[in-house]
């Protein structure tokens, strides 16, 4: 049976009648290839099959927290077991005190933890946080990194006022320079610096802090008072068993998590040193849904199997023959690819592709064959993903370098270029 997306399309007709912009934010269709399913009907390990029926190799992992595999039995028995005995109740489960201990055991710098939900939850606390530290203003974050999609941080201002960034200072990642510019125009009133584990913004080439840029970073916080914040919402548990800068020797004073952390439950949480503890008591935290015991059940399992398991080797060696097999492919067509970011967390993009074209045409190509890829945003590989998947997947994308070459110049629709190119240029 070949490939087909009408039910999807239908589908995207009946919600653009009663969910804004069909579906929002970063799945919005407007972003995507038109090839690029947008409902899902079912999930397993490394594999997803579309409202169609379509399969797919995924690489997308539900843009993170897909970390074990879906419908990992051994966190779905975790979930199961505590749905039996109760999920949002009056307070907190037992278990949330059970995984802060882990969380803490686990997380060199974390002396304790906060739950929530949403990255963008955890994030703003720990804005909250630090200037409830320190008494002070300024918050420094770097250029084009993203934090969520509050106020204060979303990408795209529509809706917001510049007075909900009035103390932001922003720095270029991994340029020590432009850091302590942006220290200097903070002066005295400096309260927290966030800084991504490594750049991996949307659009652009990933990169890796240097040791000792990620270690002045720290010294500055330190001279100052104010404090360092790591957001290892995306990336945490994906580059290390620890916060994402362990790698680099630096601990910081708070760091984000969501997305792996419960392989897809949703759960969030702010990690914090002792320095940190007092403030964390003063500020006003909390959400409805934010004690449920479920996610926190899921969590558990997944931190055991995160412990336990060497899900992480796995994926950094299957994302390894992935970078091998596509930049040969790519060589053999005729064509460069930049392979950017941990081999686990691939940016793949298209040398001279500024509009994205190419991109879009071969992820395009790529989804029809039945390998789920992004053409502009960081993609994950779960510890589920296997050989054969890989091979169908390279098979997958061979034939998408052919098509391209086939299809090429074909114009991926001009509005979703414009809006590309207007980012890239912020
Ligand atoms: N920080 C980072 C680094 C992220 O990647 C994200 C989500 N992509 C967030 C914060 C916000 O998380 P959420 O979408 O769960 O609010």
């Amino acid at each position: 049976m070949g490939w087909s997306n009408a039910k999807n399309q239908a589908l995207r007709e009946r919600a653009a009648r009663v969910i804004p912009g069909g579906v929002y934010g970063h799945q919005s269709t407007l972003l995507l290839p038109d090839e690029h399913p947008q409902f899902f009907a079912r999930a397993a390990g490394a594999k997803l099959w579309d409202a169609d029926g379509n399969e797919y190799v995924d690489y997308l992992c539900a843009y993170g927290p897909n970390l074990l595999g879906y419908g990992h039995l051994a966190v779905e028995a975790a979930a199961a077991e505590q749905q039996r005995q109760g999920d949002t109740m009056s307070g907190p489960a037992p278990v949330m005190v059970e995984l802060a201990e882990q969380m803490v055991s686990m997380i060199a710098h974390a002396q304790w933890a906060i739950f929530c939900k949403n990255g963008t939850d955890a994030t703003s606390l720990a804005m909250m946080l630090a200037r409830a530290h320190t008494g002070r203003r300024k918050i420094l974050v770097a250029k084009g990194a993203y934090h969520g999609a509050a106020p204060w941080c979303n990408p795209v201002p529509t809706g917001t006022l510049p007075e909900d960034r009035a103390h932001q200072i922003h720095y270029v990642y991994n340029d020590a320079e432009s850091f302590e510019r942006a220290m200097r125009q903070a002066g005295d009133d400096v309260a927290g610096v966030f800084a991504s584990p490594y750049k991996h913004d949307a659009f652009v080439d990933q990169e890796l802090p240097s040791r000792e840029y990620a270690q002045h970073v720290r010294a500055l916080c330190d001279a100052s008072g104010a404090l360092l914040i790591v957001d290892d919402v995306r990336a945490g548990f994906r580059l290390a068993r620890d916060c994402s800068w362990s790698l680099v020797g630096v601990e910081p004073d708070l760091s984000t998590w969501g997305k792996a952390i419960a392989n897809g439950y949703p759960l969030s949480a702010l990690l914090g040193s002792e320095r940190a503890r007092a403030a964390a008591q003063r500020i006003y935290a909390t959400g409805s849904y934010w004690f449920s015991a479920v996610p926190m059940a899921a969590a558990l399992a997944t931190l055991r199997e995160i412990r336990e398991s060497d899900y992480l080797e796995r994926t950094q060696r299957l994302g390894q023959k992935l970078r091998e097999g596509l930049a040969q492919q790519a060589a053999a067509h005729g064509y460069a690819l930049r392979q950017t970011g941990p081999v686990q967390m691939p940016q793949i993009l298209f040398q001279d592709d500024p509009d994205f074209r190419r991109g879009f045409c071969w992820t395009g190509e790529a989804v029809k064959r039945g390998a789920l890829l992004h053409p502009w945003h960081n993609m994950f590989l779960c510890a589920a993903l296997t050989e054969g998947d890989l091979e169908k997947t390279l098979a997958a994308t061979d034939e998408a370098f052919a098509a391209l070459q086939r299809r090429e110049p074909g114009l991926g629709p001009v509005e979703k270029l414009r809006f590309l190119i207007a980012r890239r240029g912020e």
